[in-house]
């Protein structure tokens, strides 16, 4: 009972000690990550609905990237949202799968390979002024608003580019934007606005 109390207790990590992180080890944390948060959340089997619709979606986009094998995953969950880690883990809720069409499904997908492919996790461990891994599995991490903001244009323009690539319409970035800008207030410090976002994407978009 003792060592099991001890689990509840969230992992701090000091600026300094997330400096020493190796990749490897960044890895390795966004590995057990994954795999904590999969344990937390209510996962659908590989042949409910939701994931067999996912898998759809997901054949005309990459299986692999930056040396990752992607695994894509639906959680039942009331909240649209999606994440991922550098390992390849990316996770969608079955509220955003019901919210959007399955282009602006393929457009959120596109931006979360954004974040593997531009290796953003290890550049946030490594700008990090604090670190907390919750039970849960999540990682906060205290990073420069600058950094979030690049990260998440970066994210943005990558997944243009991608969704071009495989003949998918870029504009469902768009669309997908406006669809989950209620729920993105929450998101404020860490994501920049809905319009700054939308701006650089048409200009991206621009053949
Ligand atoms: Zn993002």
């Amino acid at each position: 009972m003792l060592l099991s109390a001890c689990q509840h207790k969230p992992t701090i990590l000091s600026e300094q000690e997330l400096q020493q992180l190796t990749s490897t080890q960044i890895m390795h944390i966004n590995q057990q990550s994954c795999l904590q948060q999969d344990k937390y959340a209510v996962m659908v089997r590989p042949t409910h609905k939701w994931q067999q619709y996912l898998d759809t979606l997901t054949q005309s986009l990459p299986q692999s990237i930056a040396n990752q094998t992607l695994n894509y995953r639906v959680y039942l969950h009331t909240q649209p949202d999606a994440w991922a880690t550098s390992n390849g883990c990316i996770r969608i809720t079955s509220s955003l799968l019901n919210h959007l069409t399955a282009q602006e499904v393929q457009a959120v997908i596109a931006h979360e390979i954004g974040h593997i492919a531009l290796h953003h996790s290890e550049q946030r461990f490594q700008m990090a002024k604090y670190a907390e891994i919750k039970d849960n599995g999540k990682i906060m991490l205290l990073v420069p608003k600058t950094l979030s903001w690049q990260q998440e244009l970066e994210a943005d323009r990558y997944a243009v580019r991608l969704l071009k690539q495989h003949h998918i319409d870029p504009n469902g970035l768009i669309s997908m934007l406006d669809k989950l800008s209620d729920y993105h207030k929450e998101q404020s410090q860490s994501h920049p606005s809905i319009l700054i976002r939308k701006n650089h994407i048409l200009t991206w978009i621009q053949p």
